[in-house]
């Protein structure tokens, strides 16, 4: 009978650890739950460039997924399967607004599969400049019956002065969308505000000296930030379609007559043509992207492009 109180403690200790177990399993599994007071604001970004000012102004209380992938073309993605339940999971949707052709396509679509989902208009506010190409002219368009009768160059981000627009825009949304968090968002926003004045003024100190103010693009995305510096954009192609032979001689034309050296090409578009006018006039082809996340270094790295170009 030795182990008599023995047993006794061992009968009261077994039950109550096996209930600590318990709530300790419990508590396990609730942490595996989703957290609702954590949960990032799920928001869809139509190209890489707007999402960029989705990250910023929406820091960390955002989660910003992207519609066209890097290199993607977005005069003519389609969206996956995959991207179409994250939309139906997402609160926003900033798109460019300014008839990209991906979006002109699929708004309708992706209202229908969210009926909650609220769009930011990114280009709210700035004011479209029609399209400029030597191989497409206005009457040409409105010939192939695509009634685009001075069609909106839809590449407006390629401004700074027009990206603090896109700022203000997307801070305006994500405050509606989630106004317990609105000053957080217009604190970021002014930050990047700054930055995006003290961009544009160092791009424009850094252009101000050229003499030769004339580039030669393949895809015409940079017709904004031409203006912008008082630039002159020269594109080769207006719509996204392959030159005709009449068309590559007009280019090359062009270029040998103003003794161009450069044929800027963009990582969405073929550059076989750009090549073959580049060997015919004795240039080569730069890469400057008009889709880049990284908006602020990219700017750079193009005017440094350009600028290389022109001297
Ligand atoms: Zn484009």
């Amino acid at each position: 009978m030795g182990n008599g109180p023995g047993s006794k403690v061992i009968t009261s200790f077994v039950p109550s650890r096996s209930i600590n177990c318990l709530l300790l399993i419990l508590m396990l599994l609730n942490g595996c739950k989703p957290q609702p007071v954590s949960r990032k604001l799920q928001v869809v970004a139509s190209i890489e460039p707007i999402a960029y000012f989705v990250d910023r102004v929406g820091g960390d209380r955002v989660s910003v997924s992207v519609m066209v992938p890097p290199g993607g073309n977005p005069h003519s993605y389609e969206p996956t399967p995959k991207q179409m339940v994250r939309l139906g999971e997402s609160a926003l949707f900033v798109k460019a607004g300014s008839g990209v052709e991906f979006e002109l396509d699929w708004m309708r679509r992706f209202l229908d599969l969210n009926k909650n989902l609220v769009v930011c208009d990114a280009s709210e506010g700035v004011s479209l400049q029609p399209m400029t190409s030597l191989t497409e002219s206005h009457e040409e368009s409105a010939a192939a019956g695509q009634h685009r009768h001075g069609r909106d160059d839809p590449h407006f981000w390629l401004s700074p002065q027009n990206a603090r627009h896109i700022a203000a825009n997307v801070e305006r949304s994500l405050a509606a969308v989630d106004p317990s968090n609105r000053e957080y968002y217009a604190t970021n926003r002014a930050v990047l505000d700054r930055e995006l004045e003290g961009l544009d003024s160092e791009i424009r100190n850094r252009l101000s000296g050229l003499k030769e103010r004339r580039f030669l693009v393949f895809h015409p995305a940079w017709g904004y930030y031409a203006k912008a510096y008082g630039l002159e954009q020269i594109a080769a192609e207006g719509e996204g379609k392959t030159l005709t032979p009449v068309q590559m001689s007009m280019v090359i034309d062009l270029a040998r007559r103003d003794r161009i050296g450069v044929v800027f090409v963009s990582p969405q578009f073929s550059t076989t043509q750009a090549e073959a006018i580049a060997r015919d006039i004795g240039g080569k082809t730069v890469m400057v992207d008009p889709l880049s996340r990284d908006y602020q270094q990219n700017l750079r790295r193009a005017t440094a492009a350009f600028m290389g170009s022109m001297q």
